[in-house]
């Protein structure tokens, strides 16, 4: 097959084999990018229009029990802020984002054991109980199937784990013995079973990443069938064992949005703050090879600057909740509009919950 013929065969049908999905991505060129984000736009207008979904992302606390060695917040990293926010902090900043129009707040940390279940269930139960119509996404790492029937008993309707990495072994390359994929995928699978809008994702050109470890990664993808896809390039971080490793670019990262359009039509796709920080375009390159979730700050700006999973994160001008009207005319000027609405995975809004 050529790359035409590849790119028609992914739109068509979703899938590729194996030897074919990882050719497309290996002879990639500005001919075949273009051509995939043409398709890509096509599923995306099908599916979601011309609507951008934003989500206020509060980064809640900075400390961490894990140790991850591409990221800056790692215990061993003595040298990281750390600040956790209390409850009315949050609140505060969920009421903040909330009048600026954010319809989903999505409530990130490290996995602080400071915060008990109970209190993260208080905190979840209290923004939906103000805030009805806003949806919460949780992303706090990896947890017991009864914590996260917890947090979803609460009112969570979407919890975001990425996978990272679907090889075991490159896996271990990328993480301290303690964590596995086995138990990230266990995790995955627990939130799905519960109920909760599901979110994977890999870290692109991460160290040791290789071409058929990224055909894995999609191909793992495929038989989880998440809602929501974070995926972003792998950016060293100055105080990590990986420090010298190279840091990816955009451009494979933007062809492969494209092809998670094509498998995967109706999912939420972000274009992450990572891809806007290693490339000033990288957010719009990104909506327009299928992208259609942005995640502007809404943590105050006190803490952040402190949240430091990687060099060089953008945590000022557009990145802050402020700047949201440039976001939406960045996102005009590419004719998207940004709608101020939950943006569920389709077919999975409030009324599908269990
Ligand atoms: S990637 Fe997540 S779990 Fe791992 S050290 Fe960083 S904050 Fe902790």
């Amino acid at each position: 097959m050529n790359q035409k013929e590849r790119i028609e065969q992914l739109f068509e049908t979703g899938i590729l084999p194996r030897k074919e999905m990882r050719a497309l991505i290996e002879e990639r060129d500005e001919e075949s990018s273009e051509e995939l984000f043409a398709k890509a736009r096509i599923r995306k207008k099908e599916n979601f229009g011309k609507d951008i979904y934003l989500r206020g992302l509060i980064e809640f606390s900075s400390y961490c029990r894990n140790d991850c060695f591409y990221c800056g917040l790692r215990r061993s990293n003595t040298k990281a802020q750390r600040y956790h926010l209390s409850k009315e902090d949050i609140l505060t900043c969920a009421r903040q984002g909330y009048a600026l129009g954010f319809r989903t707040i999505v409530l990130q940390s490290g996995e602080d054991l400071s915060y008990s279940d109970e209190e993260i269930a208080d905190i979840v139960r209290s923004i939906k109980k103000e805030m009805p119509e806003t949806a919460v996404t949780l992303s706090i790492g990896e947890k017991t199937y009864e914590q996260y029937l917890l947090y979803y008993k609460a009112g969570a309707d979407r919890y975001l784990l990425r996978h990272e990495t679907a090889d075991p072994v490159h896996y271990a390359k990328l993480h301290p013995s303690d964590l596995s994929f086995e138990n990230r995928k266990r995790c995955l699978y627990d939130l799905k079973k519960i109920g909760y809008q599901v979110g994977a994702g890999m870290m692109v050109e991460a160290p040791f990443q290789t071409l058929d470890n990224l055909v894995e990664d999609l191909f793992f993808l495929k038989e989880l069938q998440p809602h929501m896809i974070g995926m972003g390039p792998f950016i060293a971080h100055k105080d990590t064992p990986f420090k010298d490793m190279p840091s990816g670019g955009s451009e494979l990262t933007i062809f492969l949005l494209g092809i998670l359009r094509l498998m995967f039509p109706k999912v939420l796709l972000p274009a992450t703050t990572a891809l806007g920080t290693i490339d000033p375009y990288g957010r719009e390159k990104g909506i327009m090879a299928g992208a259609n979730v942005i995640m502007p700050n809404l943590s105050p700006k006190s803490v952040r600057g402190k949240y430091m999973l990687y060099d060089g994160k953008i945590s000022t001008g557009e990145e802050a909740a402020e700047s949201i009207e440039k976001i939406r005319k960045r996102m005009e000027a590419i004719g998207c509009h940004v709608k101020n609405v939950r943006g569920d995975a389709p077919g999975m809004g409030p009324e599908n919950r269990q």
